[in-house]
């Protein structure tokens, strides 16, 4: 049987890196919905839209065609037909997406999107390589609201100080933030998608928390997978 995993929770608690995995292992698709909202709002931000005005937002929310890439391996997004996996990670994205993300027109284009990618993996047939069927979805309102009947639901959390040090971790190199900023940053995106009216960042009755501040990347992969399994 087809197996969808919701897996939701703020940022730097290490989702992505334990998404791919969990679906590498198992032979599933992987759809990142982060991606999706900084790929719109990119757009918006390419296309001179005004980020924080709702109603100009919810008037273009429609308008991009957004298209990802389900290999866990080499995960893509491309937007009207052009990669935007570089573009959609600077800062001024980061900086924007909670405020577009908020928008109920965003959303609902974006879950539709969602709903019919995980749909689409769930009934394909297993491939000619032996994948599974069913996808590993990562987000912040996956399991609550996105894909209520998922399987399984996992919902990650680490201390802030955790979180800040991944963050920056991954950063570092790329645009040189420090740590304290990077909190800084971190605290207010997750505040704004905790308190948007339209679905926000919440763990779902019914999924599994996991703290992951004391444990490796290896560990909390085998930890889903051995839920999955159950
Ligand atoms: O996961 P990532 O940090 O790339 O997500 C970027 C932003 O996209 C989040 O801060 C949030 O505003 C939005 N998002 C969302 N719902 C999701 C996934 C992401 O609102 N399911």
């Amino acid at each position: 049987a087809p197996v969808i995993v919701a897996i939701d929770g703020p940022s730097g608690t290490g989702k992505s890196s334990t998404s791919k995995a969990v679906a590498a292992e198992l032979g599933l698709s992987y759809l990142d919905t982060g991606a999706q909202y900084r790929a719109i709002t990119w757009w918006m931000l390419s296309n001179g839209i005004d980020v924080e005005d709702p109603a100009a937002v919810a008037a273009a929310a429609g308008k991009p065609m957004i298209v990802s890439g389900t290999d866990p391996a080499l995960p893509t997004i491309s937007v009207d037909g052009e990669d935007a996996s570089g573009p959609i990670r600077t800062q001024e994205v980061t900086a924007a997406v909670s405020a577009v993300s908020a928008v109920a027109e965003v959303r609902a284009r974006i879950t539709g999107l969602q709903r019919s990618i995980a749909a689409e993996a769930a009934e394909g047939g297993p491939s000619a390589e032996g994948k599974g069927r069913g996808i590993v979805v990562e987000g912040r309102d996956i399991g609550s609201t996105v894909l209520p009947d998922a399987d399984l639901k996992i919902f990650l959390t680490a201390s802030p100080e955790a979180r800040a040090a991944r963050r920056s971790g991954e950063l570092r190199g790329k645009e040189g933030a420090d740590l304290a900023a990077t909190q800084a940053a971190l605290l207010k995106r997750d505040t704004a998608d905790s308190s948007r009216k339209t679905s926000p960042l919440k763990k779902a009755d019914d999924a599994v928390e996991v703290d992951t501040t004391e444990l490796t990347l290896e560990q909390v992969v085998e930890c889903v997978v051995t839920l999955v399994k159950e």
